[in-house]
């Protein structure tokens, strides 16, 4: 399967974040845990996955090229956070429970509350609403994508316009 092109100032701000937490809880935690192995193929409606054995974080790509560093800043800290509580805990620990919020909060300085609150909205839906000048378009989740990449450009078949993404 073809992955998402991630930019590289994004992919750059992904580390930066992922380094910024991984040394603060190596202070805290006085341990030297290497750092993650990140990668961009994670599919669907989940903004991103921690593999615990593997020592890997997988991201969404399509959820990272539209949110950003909201994106960032909530997704990295949380995948991070479950590989550290594997790690210092052991892997007979509840996903979200005590450990891991304790990992969020106390370790690396982030709320455990809010999590992934955009993951679903953008994914799940089929289409995404475009304009052009003369009325409102759907353009399926690939073309949008492809939109979001700038791989492609859709122009209206009435007015000839470029459709730009209607971002609400
Ligand atoms: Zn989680
Ligand atoms: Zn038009």
């Amino acid at each position: 399967m073809k992955s998402t092109r991630i930019p590289i100032a994004l992919q750059q701000a992904v580390m930066r974040c992922m380094r910024e937490k991984l040394a603060l809880a190596n202070e805290k935690l006085k341990v030297s845990y290497p750092e993650p192995e990140v990668n961009y193929q994670q599919r669907g409606t989940s903004a991103g996955t921690a593999y615990l054995q593997h020592w890997l974080i997988r991201l969404n790509p399509v959820l990272l090229l539209e949110n950003q560093q909201p994106f960032i800043d909530e997704v990295v800290p949380h995948e991070l956070a479950h590989l550290l509580v594997f790690r210092h805990f052991g892997p007979s620990v509840a996903p979200h429970g005590k450990e891991w919020r304790w990992m969020m909060e106390s370790i690396l300085g982030v709320s455990a509350s809010r999590t992934h609150q955009f993951k679903v909205a953008s994914v799940q839906s089929k289409t995404y609403p475009y304009l052009c000048q003369c009325r409102d378009h759907q353009l399926t989740v690939r073309r949008h994508n492809k939109v979001m990449r700038k791989e492609a450009e859709y122009r209206c078949c009435h007015c000839k316009t470029l459709l730009r993404f209607k971002t609400s």
